[in-house]
């Protein structure tokens, strides 16, 4: 008990710092995602260019999600020629995000030794489907610019949102595939923003140190906000992030009854059973035969 007390400390939280910034002209998002990352890269044994591609869509896609209230639901997914085969982020506006790739075993460096990530990723699209509870989904197209994540976000955000932003997605990982640090900041600009605010931000990131190296020397969300003000902004609050799951055996239940009876009987008579696996979570859920009977009377109710 008491050493996972300590180890809770040691190992922080995962959380984001919202701001107003450049006398108010501004919204900042800083996050660190870390823990998340980690989760993600535990639970999909993710190899080095895998991790860092769907940390960055992780951390760019919480960040988003804080963007809006409520029950709203947010899902990017990434749709590409690379030997990625695709990614798939869903977040919400409570800090709780999940996602997985096709392809986890991808392990790409740059000359310089740096992970790469857009020769995993490649050419293609990014989608963003908003699920606001009260009318139909819907969703908006961008195509990926570099296969890199941050520039991708940032060219969706001007291209399909009007709202001109700066994305910057770090995710940092060790010869054991762990995930050493993950985080980034999104800064969007408002309407009316002056033409000196926007020089004097765009010089501001011109010398902003990388942000996988401010992550390495322990900045915070409020010190990453800091870096890039230099003390004009205020923070509007925080909020924790985490690596959730809601899948359950209800919703999986669902999904088999939606096959209909003559499916599930094949299913039933083929392989007597059927385990179903969560994209998510890879957590695993079992309907022997007497739930296929169960699923099957489902159909005709
Ligand atoms: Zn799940």
């Amino acid at each position: 008990m008491i050493y996972a007390i300590i180890s809770a400390v040691i190992k922080m939280k995962d959380y984001l710092a919202k701001a107003y910034a450049f006398n108010g002209r501004v919204r900042l998002y800083a996050a660190n995602t870390t823990l998340l990352t980690n989760e993600a890269q535990k639970i999909h044994n993710l190899w080095p260019s895998s991790a860092a591609a769907l940390g960055r869509l992780l951390t760019g896609g919480v960040i988003m999600g804080a963007m809006y209230k409520g029950d709203q639901e947010l899902t990017l997914r990434v749709e590409s020629n690379g030997p990625i085969e695709g990614m798939v982020v869903t977040t919400n506006a409570k800090g709780d995000v999940r996602g997985y790739v096709g392809n986890h075993k991808l392990f790409f460096q740059h000359n310089d030794g740096n992970i790469n990530v857009s020769q995993a990723v490649g050419q293609g699209s990014l989608h963003v489907t908003k699920d606001i509870k009260v009318r139909d989904h819907f969703t908006s197209t961008a195509a990926l610019q570099t296969g890199e994540i941050a520039e991708d976000l940032a060219y969706y955000f001007t291209a399909s949102e009007q709202i001109p932003s700066a994305v910057s997605l770090g995710v940092k990982i060790d010869t054991d595939n762990t995930v050493t640090h993950a985080g980034g900041f999104i800064l969007q600009r408002m309407p009316g923003c002056p033409e000196e605010t926007i020089t004097l931000i765009e010089e501001r990131l011109k010398e902003l140190k990388p942000i996988s190296k401010m992550l390495e020397q322990g900045d915070t969300p409020e010190a990453i906000i800091q870096e890039i003000t230099q003390g004009d902004h205020e923070i509007l609050h925080t909020m924790d992030l985490n690596y959730t799951c809601n899948c359950s055996r209800e919703k999986f239940e669902r999904g088999l009854i939606s096959l209909g009876a003559k499916q599930l009987k094949t299913i039933k008579e083929e392989d007597g059973q059927i385990e179903t696996v969560c994209h998510f979570c890879q957590s695993k859920y079992q309907f022997d035969e007497t739930a296929l009977d169960n699923l099957i009377n489902e159909t005709k109710q």
